[in-house]
């Protein structure tokens, strides 16, 4: 059953050469999101992840982690809380820099969303050099909750990410279904 669920969602991840920019692979989901088998598989086996960290919010990174979060939230009956680039979100946000190949990004969360007591999953789509999801898991520190994990579709373990994010995980799981 496992291995099923690996060999459908692997087949439904097309590999783009060159984008966004020459040297990425880049792993596009679209033909997954298209497929409702596969969608729903990925829903069921993120919403078990999530069932299982005891995660009482989803926080879903922008774009992708938003549209693979969302069903999740639903189905694990807690709320979806979006962490999008800055300039957003129109309420108080708390926000968080970090450092790209080339320049920095910025990332941003209503403050008003996460506080003491909560317990959050973060998903996202690909796990590359860890860079986002550890800014993401910075905020959800700096807002005073309790980071349950991160649960990805699939981890580039060539990058290195698992490791940058090991002191910002402090112990909390990272969980991804696929791992080239
Ligand atoms: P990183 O911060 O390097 O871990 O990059 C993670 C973010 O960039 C995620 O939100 C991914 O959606 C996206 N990303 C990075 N590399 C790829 C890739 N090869 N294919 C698809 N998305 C990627």
């Amino acid at each position: 059953e496992l291995t099923d669920i690996t060999t459908l969602l692997l087949s439904r991840i097309r590999d783009v050469a060159d984008y966004p920019e020459p040297g990425v692979m880049f792993k596009d989901i679209t033909p997954l999101l298209a497929d409702p088998a596969a969608f729903t598989a990925l829903t069921d086996a993120l919403a078990e992840i999530a069932g299982g960290t005891g995660a009482t919010k989803i926080v879903g990174l922008e774009a992708r982690g938003f549209i693979l979060g969302a069903p999740v939230a639903v189905r694990a009956g807690v709320g979806f809380i979006p962490v999008r680039k800055a300039g957003k979100l129109p309420g108080a946000t708390l926000s968080q820099a970090y450092d790209l190949e080339y320049g920095s990004a910025e990332i941003e969360v209503h403050a008003e969303d996460l506080t003491a007591g909560d317990r959050v999953l973060v998903i996202d789509d690909v796990l590359a050099t860890g860079g986002t999801a550890e800014a993401s898991l910075q905020l959800i520190r700096r807002a005073g909750a309790e980071v349950a994990g991160l649960a990805v579709l699939m981890e580039l373990g060539f990058l290195g990410g698992r490791a940058r994010l090991e002191p910002s995980l402090a112990g909390a799981p990272l969980e991804s279904l696929l791992t080239i």
